[in-house]
């Protein structure tokens, strides 16, 4: 596995394998990497002749600056993990390999950016595209990897790519679990152990949600799920709502051509998930 920090030096790497006919998986993280990473890369490893892998904390992402500060930041373990799983290539570059200038672009994604995630963080699904569209520039990847963790993340992602008409396949990989059911998150090693637990009802409740289906409709379901959480101590919810799987606008049935999808984010003490879960696909 090479480790690589500088933009042009990976550029032309990737270019003379890929003429070579080699096939380029690409799989961005922002590090801090657990079991959902590694199973992009698993993914990656499957579909590609080489597996690149960038790590990068993006600033123009994060809409609250005490975020961007706590986020953990760990590349050498990382990058042992990295190794372990068959990586090929890291890119690990500093802001100004990614950004030499400020990107000043504004990406229209139709409206998938007003709703949940998008309403709650102004300017964040900008900011992953900026990241995003840059790091294809640079990779030049056949495919990259997103895991369904950020369900509205990769929706908008799609949008960005098929509106670029960029050259690249997403693909969404599910999301991975702890053993209780918590999906794994960077985020989730900010907890202490006493909201490590209480985190625990955002997965529960949805499991119970997806169970009702069948006797509930969505605006039951809905209401369910926010009266839970609403009773859970120490957890404050931003949003349930169930949605289009396409549209990312409320659903009103569990028959959609689209698939139906339940997302949610919360605050656990200072710190926010989010988890979603398909009623239907
Ligand atoms: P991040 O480092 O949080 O930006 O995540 C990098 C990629 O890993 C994104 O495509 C995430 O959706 C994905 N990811 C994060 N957590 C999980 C998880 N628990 N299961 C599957 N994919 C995940």
């Amino acid at each position: 596995m090479e480790v690589i920090e500088k933009t042009a030096i990976l550029a032309e790497k990737i270019s003379l394998l890929r003429q070579a006919g080699k096939t380029a998986g690409f799989v961005p993280t922002m590090g801090a990497l657990h079991e959902g990473h590694l199973s992009l890369v698993r993914f990656c490893r499957q579909q590609n002749k080489i597996t690149v892998v960038s790590i990068f904390v993006n600033p123009t992402q994060f809409n609250d600056k005490s975020d961007l500060e706590r986020y953990p930041r760990m590349p050498e373990k990382d990058l042992k993990l990295l190794k372990t799983a068959g990586c090929d290539l890291v890119f690990l570059p500093d802001e100004k390999e990614i950004y030499p200038e400020t990107d000043t672009r504004v990406f229209d994604f139709e409206g998938l950016d007003e709703v949940m995630e998008g309403r709650h963080r102004p300017g964040h699904f900008n900011g992953v595209a900026q990241v995003v569209t840059r790091l294809f520039d640079i990779v030049k990847p056949d495919r990259a990897y997103f895991g369904l963790k950020d369900f509205q993340q990769v929706a908008i992602i799609r949008k960005v790519v098929k509106n670029m008409q960029l050259p690249v396949e997403i693909v969404a990989c599910p999301i991975v679990r702890e053993c209780d059911g918590l999906a794994m998150s960077s985020r989730n090693m900010l907890l202490t152990k006493t909201e490590r637990k209480k985190a625990l009802v955002l997965s529960h409740t949805l499991f119970k949600a997806k169970a009702m289906k069948d006797s509930h409709t969505p605006d039951s379901v809905t209401a369910f799920v926010i009266q839970q959480i609403n009773a859970a101590e120490g957890v404050d919810l931003e949003y349930f709502e169930i949605v289009d799987g396409m549209t990312l606008q409320p659903a009103t049935s569990w028959d959609n051509e689209n698939g139906v999808i339940g997302c949610i984010a919360a605050r656990v003490g200072k710190i926010r998930l989010i988890d979603n879960i398909e009623f239907s696909s």
